[in-house]
């Protein structure tokens, strides 16, 4: 009887298995769930994670492969975590080593320790720093290092700035040290741990509460040491911040870590300054600006406890925190917290999951919530807590109104009305903010003789013309060309340029207001790293009096100088072919609205629109989001969609047409789908994109168990169907979007 261990291994492969290897002989300690190890699978070497150890394998053991190497001695993920993990693959039927692995920084999954570095410094003490060298005369060594040490303009030294410079420098520094006349630190690796939120000595006091925002943290408050979901909903600019602030405060106070997640990237150094300023103690802020040794750093900090306060976009969700007492998510309404790719979770329903495991409370924030989170207030499964006035102190709601463009003069996407409204607030030194969800010059170029239009030759979509660089560029899959000057069909010159978008915008208004100060925040111009925050700081200064943008600009930010915010083009998201559009697009015009009269000015929203009798756009002005709210979610119970069903999508992209196809109906006949409403193959909303058809098949059901039944027993066997090779297919639970 030989006595071999079997390791059971995760790697990040997308195979919805676990593979068998063993232990090296006399391994000592046997690694334990959650370690690293790294395991050759095929050709390649891989970090793989244990996730159990035993004596059995399915295998004939014989033939199993060794481990290679045992990177950790102890868990680098907590049974916490790996729960959280392995429900979320099982929910998301996500092969489980893919999940693990998306959910950590990347030099962890290189390989790289999870452990705190530490390195000496060394200084000069005072006797050191003015120690006569004769004095050494009869130990060189030792003398030439002091006079080198106090001839550097360096204060600091590490033995990687010692090897730079000396050979053998170990044995005198410690004679040295021995004679007090150079002092000995160990710190904390400086590149590897620096601490983000830099901590003051004196406190910043929070603004008072009003009744209502003390309420809603008194409510949190009072929840703490176990688990309960919280909606905050507060009209924009109703000071939810401060609530959220109030709570962590509390929370720091008991010793207990808070995880902060927030949609945008553009949200989290706007937040991290204001917390930082607020909250007296180390904050890791996990943002896209990170570079991966400073991502690694943000997650060692939270793990060892160092960082009390953890704020990131979707993926920081799984930061380890060992004394995690409160989850907030705020902007709880945004899609970015769906993953669109690869392992497609949603970082709000996880973040509950992971809150309902630990036993803690969870605060989700937003001005429009969701339908699903509307939907959990009404069964009871959320508490809600209401913000109905605004914070600052005179800030009312802005005052909106619908201007009907049909038939009226527009020149370059504004119409004339409009730009009255623009020069008057001008006149008043207000600040104005456009927003148009359409960036570039115009989304194409159009013959006015013949018709000819400009099409992407990989995508079932129009080419964006560029005009600073006179581009044609497709937004869905990078393709590029130079705009022609003529018509390639006809030959005509008179090419039309119909609609626009910000750079349209951008170009008019400079040239009606050549003395304003005009910036633009889309994805075009916000590319270089530090443009975005630059141009956010000068919006929230007032310098820039003309702001123009997508929803890069339209979310979360507090701009306190805007009086006037046009939404250019309302008609966009009303007729959308997804059933989620119209709760999208009213949530965009409040949030968008929401950025007018913050501060003492009131403020002004105009919506341009040639529908102004589209019951979208009526019932939201007359009875605000929770009026809009009730009419539309009533029209999803009646055609039984999502919150009132749940949905998952399979979709699969090929190169022919057939194969998508074949594949789906292939997957069709596989599936013993009882109870579970299956709709397709159908073709995708844009069928063609960068080259490929996209087809897709929807199930639906109205009990979540059944529907997860059936995709438990059915999904791992998709991909040894004779058709699943030729395609790139993926599962979408919860979908975000039909596209
Ligand atoms: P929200 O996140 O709900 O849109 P913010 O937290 O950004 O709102 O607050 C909006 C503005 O109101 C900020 O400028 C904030 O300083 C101010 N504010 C919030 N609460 C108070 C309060 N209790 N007293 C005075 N000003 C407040
Ligand atoms: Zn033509
Ligand atoms: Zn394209």
């Amino acid at each position: 009887m030989s006595n071999h261990t079997v390791a059971r291994i995760a790697v990040p492969v997308p195979l919805y298995s676990l593979f068998d290897y063993l232990l090296p002989e006399s391994c000592e300690p046997v690694p334990v769930k959650g370690c690293r190890v790294r395991v050759q699978f095929g050709r390649k070497q891989l970090v793989g994670l244990v996730i159990s150890t035993g004596s059995e394998s399915n295998y004939p053991v014989a033939k199993l492969k060794p481990i290679l190497e045992i990177i950790d001695s102890q868990p680098i993920l907590s049974a916490e975590l790996i729960k959280l993990l392995e429900w979320a693959a099982g929910y998301y039927h996500h092969p489980l080593g893919d999940v693990i692995f998306s959910a950590m920084p990347k030099r962890l999954r290189e390989g790289m320790s999870g452990e705190l570095k530490s390195e000496n410094h060394w200084t000069l003490s005072r006797l050191g720093r003015t120690y006569s060298i004769d004095d050494l005369k009869r130990a060189p060594k030792q003398a030439a290092l002091l006079a080198y040490l106090q001839d550097s303009s360096e204060r600091e030294f590490t033995a990687s700035q010692l090897n730079g410079d000396w050979d053998n420098w170990r044995a005198p520094i410690q004679a040295l040290v021995k004679k007090s006349l150079v002092n000995i630190d160990e710190k904390i690796q400086s590149a590897v741990i620096p601490c983000p939120g830099h901590i003051k000595d004196e406190t910043f006091i929070g603004l008072k509460l009003n009744q209502q925002q003390s309420n809603a943290a008194t409510a949190v408050i009072q929840a703490f040491n176990a688990y309960q979901a919280f909606l905050l909903q507060g009209i924009t600019g109703s000071g939810k911040t401060e609530v959220y602030l109030d709570i962590i405060e509390f929370a720091l106070k008991q010793d207990l870590q808070v995880l902060v997640l927030v949609p945008e990237i553009s949200l989290t150094p706007q937040l991290t300054q204001r917390f930082t300023q607020r909250l007296n103690t180390c904050i890791a802020s996990l943002h896209s600006g990170l570079n991966d040794t400073q991502r690694l750093s943000a997650w060692v900090q939270a793990n060892k406890g160092i960082a009390r306060v953890v704020i990131g976009t979707r993926s920081a969700l799984f930061t380890p925190m060992p004394d995690l007492g409160l989850i907030i998510l705020d902007e709880e309404h945004d899609a970015s917290f769906k993953q669109q790719e690869g392992f497609r979770y949603h970082a709000r329903d996880l973040a509950l999951v992971r809150a309902k495991n630990k036993r803690i409370p969870i605060l989700l924030g937003s001005a429009t919530p969701s339908f699903e989170s509307l939907e959990n207030i009404s069964r009871g499964v959320y508490t809600l807590l209401n913000l109905t006035q605004r914070g600052a102190a005179g800030a009312s709601p802005p005052q909106v109104s619908l201007l009907d463009v049909c038939r009226r003069p527009m020149e370059d996407g504004i119409s004339d009305k409009l730009l009255i409204k623009i020069k008057e607030h001008l006149k008043n030194n207000g600040q104005i903010l456009l927003f148009l969800n359409r960036r570039g010059y115009a989304p194409l170029l159009m013959c006015h003789e013949c018709g000819w239009t400009t099409t992407c030759q990989r995508c079932d979509a129009n080419l964006t013309l560029h005009h600073h660089n006179q581009r044609l560029r497709c937004h869905h899959c990078g393709y590029e060309k130079q705009a022609p000057s003529s018509c390639p069909e006809c030959r005509h010159e008179s090419l039309y340029i119909p609609g626009a978008g910000t750079e349209r915008i951008e170009v008019a208004l400079t040239k009606k207001f050549p003395d304003i100060v005009i910036s633009r925040i889309d994805r075009d111009t916000t590319r270089r790293k530090g443009e975005l925050d630059k141009k956010l700081n000068q919006a929230r200064l007032g310098e820039a009096k003309i702001l123009i943008g997508t929803q890069m600009l339209a979310k979360g930010h507090d701009f306190p100088n805007v009086t006037l915010v046009g939404i250019l083009n309302a008609d966009q998201g009303l007729f959308s072919a997804d059933f989620r559009g119209t709760e999208h697009m009213a949530q965009l015009i409040i949030q968008v609205s929401g950025r007018a009269g913050r501060g003492e000015k009131p403020g002004e929203v105009i919506i341009q629109t040639h529908h102004p009798e589209h019951p979208l756009l009526h019932t939201l002005l007359e009875s605000g989001y929770p009026g809009f709210a009730r009419t539309a979610l009533f029209e999803r119970q009646q055609a039984s969609f999502p919150p009132f069903s749940y949905m998952v999508i399979v979709r699969c992209e090929s190169i022919q047409k057939n194969t998508g196809v074949d594949f789906l109906n292939e997957c069709r006949q596989t599936l013993n789908y009882q109870g579970v409403e299956l709709f397709g193959p159908l073709p995708a909303p844009m069928e063609r994109r960068a080259g490929r058809y996209r087809w897709q098949l929807i199930l639906l059901s109205s009990e979540r168990k059944k529907l997860h039944g059936v995709l438990k027993h059915w999904v791992p066997g998709i991909s040894k169907l004779k058709t699943a090779s030729k395609v790139r297919w993926s599962i979408d639970v919860d979908p975000q979007d039909m596209f």
